[in-house]
């Protein structure tokens, strides 16, 4: 969020400095698997619907502009997903489910188990029924933030600070004016703070506002040779995404366990078991890594983007699991935020 709100306030005109206080992407944002999963994600709530597609559709463009900007493919690709049911009442759900997205006009096709096994082969033959969302993406975070690291470092507006640990925020009267660091205090128009599961731990924000929480996911990476898995598959205990070169992200826990950044026996066991009771191929593949981070919660589900009860003071943080899918336009709507506020001469901002 961080980066890519820089990025964005960078092209509008402001002169930017990133603090990052080890590297960027050394949390959550290169730890998630990447799935654009806009109609995936929805489970009903109307009031995501819009801002979801919105998201998922700004990132073609986002792609090709960040390849452009910094020459890293980001791995965007409209693979498609599969949720996947094994028993009647899942399948009774997966019915429910694709009338309310149609009806909201979104593409998503009920399926039968010939057909789902068209689309992906490698499923389990006892598969009862499937949704295609043939719209859902899928980008590689790790990807994503080379490209992000390397478009900053090429914009002569962005100066980025890696190791800059934010000692907490400059307040005066009731309007943030910038940040401490370690060696500094650093003074700025704008703040935005975009710390993920750690948001809320920077001192001076205030403990009234909604708390950011780390939610842990634990993920497991597989090595397929040769590539077989063609589509994102959700079941009913966990997700694969294939990658397409062999890579397939598997996942993942939704745990309470603080800042505990493990991979556990249980966790890999409840992931392995659940890919493979979708895709019982993966049983032969490679285990390549498995790595644990946190999904910055906010309670009530909405992410703080834009401006805040604090004068100077933007917030990008709190988007649990869809991060990846918002960045896109959490960025242009913080830069936005920030560029308005006060009527900002963007090359002071
Ligand atoms: C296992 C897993 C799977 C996921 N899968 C998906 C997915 O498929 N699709 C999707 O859309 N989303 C997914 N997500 C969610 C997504 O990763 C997050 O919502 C998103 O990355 C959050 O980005 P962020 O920039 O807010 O936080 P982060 O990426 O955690 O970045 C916060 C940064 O702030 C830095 N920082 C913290 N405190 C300070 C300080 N005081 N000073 C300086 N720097 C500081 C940290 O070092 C860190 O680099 C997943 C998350 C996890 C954990």
């Amino acid at each position: 969020m961080g980066c890519a709100s820089a990025l964005a306030l960078a092209e509008k005109g402001a002169n930017v400095v990133v603090l990052e206080r080890a590297v960027p992407g050394a949390e959550a944002s290169s730890a998630a698997a990447g799935i654009l999963g806009a109609q995936v994600e929805l489970h009903g709530r109307e009031e995501d619907v819009a801002l979801f597609v919105r998201a998922r559709d700004a990132w073609g463009p986002w792609a090709r502009a960040l390849r452009e900007a910094s020459g890293v493919d980001v791995g965007h690709r409209v693979s498609g997903v599969l949720r996947v049911a094994c028993a009647a009442d899942e399948a009774a759900a997966l019915e429910d489910e694709v009338k309310w997205q149609r009806t909201r006009g979104l593409r998503a096709d009920l399926l039968g188990p010939d057909q789902a096994h068209e689309i992906e082969p490698e499923l389990a033959p006892h598969i009862v029924a499937a949704v295609h969302l043939p719209d859902d993406a899928q980008v590689d975070p790790p990807a994503l933030l080379r490209a992000l690291v390397a478009a900053l470092a090429r914009s002569p507006r962005v100066t980025l600070r890696t190791g800059a640990t934010v000692e907490r925020l400059l307040v005066e009267g009731d309007r943030c004016v910038g940040v401490r660091l370690s060696d500094m205090d650093l003074y700025a128009d704008a703040t935005v703070l975009a710390a993920g599961s750690w948001s809320s731990l920077v001192p001076g924000v205030p403990s009234t506002w909604p708390q950011v929480r780390p939610v842990r996911g634990q993920i497991v990476l597989l090595d397929e040779r040769p590539p077989r898995v063609r589509s994102i598959v959700f079941g009913a205990r966990g997700y694969v995404v294939p990658r397409g070169d062999g890579r397939v992200v598997c996942g993942s826990t939704m745990e309470h366990a603080d800042f505990r950044k493990e991979v556990t026996a249980a966790g890999v066991h409840a992931i392995l078991e659940g890919a493979l009771a979708c895709v019982p191929s993966l049983g032969s593949a490679q285990v390549a890594g498995m790595w644990s981070n946190f999904r910055p919660h906010v309670e009530g589900g909405q992410a703080l983007v834009g401006s805040s009860a604090m004068a100077g003071l933007f917030l990008a943080t709190g988007h649990y699991r869809n991060g990846i899918l918002l960045s896109k336009v959490t960025a242009d709507a913080v830069a936005g935020a920030v560029l308005a506020s006060a009527a900002l001469d963007p090359s002071t901002a």
